[in-house]
């Protein structure tokens, strides 16, 4: 009985040494909970400076993966620190909450897709709260709920008055077998995925587009002025935008005796090609078309053959553009039989048919110049058609090897328009063509017109309507929303789900009160998050999408934090969206966000992690072996923010583990540091020996890792210096207990070490701020600033080489001068056996860095 007793106490002895985060952690998580406006966004009269940080809101799947936590813990640790550093700071979250993983899912389960989708964010949203990460819920947005979407509805009638939405007969995927249009992504290896031996046709359908190609050049110089984006992903938008500026130029359609071709119109005589480089027109030797061009139907109408031959063409491009693959696609072709007629010099063309030629970019038709372009080039030398030089470097006698790609030369082989310059030719050139009417200078964007409309059930009603009488008419204002009907039987067959809603399709004319249509497709979600981060800063709105004054006040967005694969879609939308809501006088912003900041991928075993690899690590998992603070910090820890992170779990455990020590050395000396408080024991004294070693090196840690919040983002490094430091504390333990330390500077060591950990480990600081005496929640604790003079090493180590090679260290004080630095390097041993015979030719002294000695 007494042993027992015994060891019980022992054990309760070890428990109280034992860092429990399964017994922190839900405590605080708790009285997080009873205080709503602990994570709240003050008034704008608060006086204190705004900082808006953003991770990209998650798709309620039902369960955060590890990409998420890595996202939130990187935007959780700026949130808090920028609290600490008394800013007013807006930290939010959301769901993307429309889409067709609902739609599957209500296929699958027979669940509802609201039901699913809020089921879902229920459970992630538990997660997040477990997970300690700091956000405002009362601002939170779901973006299927009509409270949302009835603003998408709204700003899609303000657009479409402004001419900025349209209606266009567009390809679609349609599964015969469904009945249906097909996402992309139900399309596996060209057939349906519910009906695998079915192949997917393209249909013409009426769609609507949002005109965002009237801002293509605004979108594009934009680009210049995001300083704060990753160079990476300005790039990727300006490829994505893709302007080119070059010449429309007509080649005519040779006259073929008896052509029913010719009869047909203007448009079909004529091949427009687009070209940046007109001043090679006379080296072109054929002309070729995309198979889709409106020429090509006309020659295969009459030549089964062709046709034929068009269909493989047809069959290579769609492969290629499903495996995504569309650039690097084996060209092929196909010659017409046909010819055409060059307008400068009437030089005779034959026309072909190209698997590689797009139709929706340009014009869909080239004209092949093999001697100046390399990818004509290979096409000419497969098919055997001539090369011909007509730019040579200038000043050269001799034709350079072909193909010659710079514009750097002079024009041979092209008439009048010999010995000109690339530039000139092209200048003149174009002005021929406009002369004549055969052409024009023209710029022409990669980026086509958004296409939004879905025939799918979960999204956004469009708020259109369709009468007899008055044609096509907007829903008004008033009638907003559009509600989405909750119980529809989801069957994939038979067209639009809404379709076979009698009530919602069914309405009333708003001009003339007779029997009228709704719409029944959808918008693309891609609508939903190109402007949720202004419902955020106004989230109850019931009149306005948000209030123009708040959102005056909170945008830029400072700093937004999501995965590079989202670099273009939501990036470009939102940035248009952004425009399209300063001309509509709702915002005064150009740009949604000042910084982006795109985070590396957390893979496993070196792979992406999924299901289907079975390297899938659970957060939940995690947090239930090692805590919500060490899986967040080892998301930090493991890698530098922007590179990728290989889930490692040992590396869990061991931050769990220097977790525990902090939390043993703060739970020792927290006692010491509470007495510190009366501030009188030393006297003011300046500190020596080992609190001055100390101080020194926490106020080092804190330069360190101030900077890294302030832009470097080096988190990983920050971790690691907090490690350095706790290192530091605990090799002094014997002196520290022995009291070497004076009170205060132990307060300072203790508190300071709390409160650089808060960004990090939120949990393990509350509770251990409490221990230390800390006043008020840990968030409100100031920031520690650095005291450049404590920070600052009395000796600095200085390297010194010869002729480019270290040859020693030596010690000097620090802030001596470049003489000092320069005797003290001369006068080393080691120098002096190096330089003992030679002369030495110049000394360049770098102070407080590095000393160069050149030697002869
Ligand atoms: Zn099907
Ligand atoms: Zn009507």
């Amino acid at each position: 009985m007494r042993l027992l007793r015994l060891h019980l106490k022992f054990m309760a002895e070890e428990k109280e040494l034992r860092y429990d985060p399964a017994a922190i952690e839900p405590k605080w998580q708790e009285r997080w909970a009873a205080e709503p406006k602990l994570y709240a966004a003050e008034p704008a009269t608060s006086g204190k400076p705004k900082y808006y940080v953003l991770e990209m809101l998650p798709y309620p799947s039902g369960q955060l993966h590890m990409g998420h936590v890595r996202n939130y813990s990187i935007g959780d640790a700026l949130a808090r620190h920028m609290w600490m550093r008394g800013y007013n700071v807006l930290h939010p979250m959301g769901w993307d909450a429309f889409g067709l993983p609902a739609e599957n899912a209500a296929l699958k389960n027979n669940t509802p897709p609201r039901e699913w989708t809020l089921a879902n964010i229920a459970a992630m949203k538990r997660q997040m709260q477990r997970l300690g990460l700091g956000y405002d819920w009362a601002t939170e947005v779901t973006t299927c709920l009509p409270d949302y979407y009835r603003w998408n509805q709204w700003f899609f009638l303000r657009m479409f008055e402004k001419g900025l939405v349209y209606r266009k007969k567009s390809k679609v995927n349609w599964c015969p077998e469904c009945a249906t249009v097909l996402a992309n992504e139900q399309v596996v290896d060209g057939c349906c995925w519910r009906h695998e031996d079915t192949n997917v046709e393209q249909r013409d359908l009426e769609q609507w587009f949002f005109r965002i190609t009237a801002y293509a050049d605004e979108l594009l110089d934009g680009l210049d002025k995001l300083e704060g984006w990753p160079e990476k992903v300005r790039t990727m938008q300006r490829n994505w935008i893709g302007r080119s500026e070059g010449t429309e130029v007509d080649f005519f359609l040779e006259e073929v005796q008896g052509s029913e071709i010719r009869d047909q119109g203007s448009d079909k005589t004529r091949i427009r090609v687009f070209t940046t480089r007109v001043d090679t027109i006379f080296g072109a030797t054929s002309v070729q078309l995309a198979p889709q061009h409106a020429l090509v139907a006309a020659f295969t109408a009459t030549d089964p053959d062709l046709h034929a031959k068009v269909a493989e063409l047809l069959d290579q491009q769609k492969k290629a553009r499903e495996a995504g693959d569309l650039g690097a696609i084996e060209k092929h072709g196909v010659p017409t039989g046909r010819f055409a007629v060059n307008p400068y010099n009437g030089a005779r063309v034959p026309i072909w048919v190209a698997n590689y030629i797009l139709a929706d970019y340009g014009t869909g038709a080239i004209m092949s110049v093999p001697g100046h372009d390399e990818r004509d080039f290979e096409f000419a030398k497969k098919y055997g058609l001539p090369i011909v030089e007509v730019i040579r470097p200038a000043g050269q006698d001799t034709p350079a090897e072909l193909p010659f790609l710079s514009e750097d030369g002079v024009l041979v082989n092209s008439g009048e328009y010999d010995g000109l310059s690339c530039a000139a030719a092209q200048e003149l050139l174009q002005e021929a063509a406009a002369r004549s009417a055969f052409g024009e200078a023209k710029v022409t964007y990669r980026l086509k017109d958004w296409g939004v409309s879905r025939q799918r059930y979960w999204g956004t009603p469009i708020p259109m309507i369709y009468c007899e009488r008055d044609g096509l008419v907007p829903v008004p204002d008033e009638q907003l929303p559009v509600v989405l009907p909750e119980q529809i039987q989801i069957t994939q067959q038979g067209g639009s789900p809404l379709g076979r809603v009698p009530e919602f399709v069914n309405t009333t004319c708003p001009k003339c009160g007779g029997p009228a249509r709704r719409e029944t497709d959808t918008m693309d979600t891609f609508v939903d998050s190109s402007w949720y981060f202004y419902r955020y800063t106004d989230a109850k709105n019931a009149n306005a999408p948000f209030d123009r004054a708040a959102a005056q006040y909170w945008f830029p967005i400072d700093q937004y934090i999501g995965g590079v694969e989202h670099a273009i879609l939501h990036l470009i939308y939102s940035r248009f969206w952004t425009k399209v809501m300063r001309d509509l006088g709702l915002v005064v912003n150009d740009e949604p966000a000042r910084r982006l900041f795109t985070q590396g991928m957390v893979i496993k075993d070196g792979a992406k992690m999924s299901k289907s690899k079975g390297n899938v690590v659970s957060p939940d998992d995690m947090v239930a072996r090692y805590g919500a603070d060490a899986t967040r910090m080892y998301a930090l820890f493991a890698a530098p923010p922007d590179r990728d992170l290989d889930w490692q779990e040992d590396g869990v455990a061991g931050v769990s583990r220097f977790l525990g020590r902090v939390w043993r050395l703060v739970t020792k000396y927290a006692p010491v540091a509470q007495a510190g408080s009366s501030g009188t024991q030393d006297g003011g004294a300046a500190p020596t020996g080992l609190s001055l070693k100390l101080l020194r090196k926490l106020h080092q840690t804190i330069a360190r890792i101030t900077l890294d919040f302030e832009g470097r983002w080096h988190f990983n490094t920050c971790v690691a210096a907090i490690m350095e430091l706790v290192n530091d504390l605990q090799a002094a333990d014997a002196q520290l207990a022995a009291g070497e330390v004076p009170a205060p500077a132990m307060r300072e060591l203790m508190r300071s070490l709390v409160l650089l950990l808060a960004p990090f480990a939120p949990f393990l600081a509350a509770e251990l701020w409490e221990q230390v005496g800390g006043e008020d929640s840990v968030l409100h604790a100031p920031w520690p600033k650095s005291d450049p003079d404590l920070a600052k090493e009395d000796e600095l180590e200085i390297p010194v080489q010869i002729n480019g090679k270290l040859a020693t260290v030596v010690r000097v004080a620090a802030g001596a001068d470049a003489k000092t630095i320069e005797a003290a390097a001369l006068g080393d041993e080691k120098v002096q056996s190096r330089i003992v015979g030679k002369t030495v030719v110049k000394v360049i002294v770098v102070p407080g860095r590095a000393v160069n000695l050149v030697v002869k």
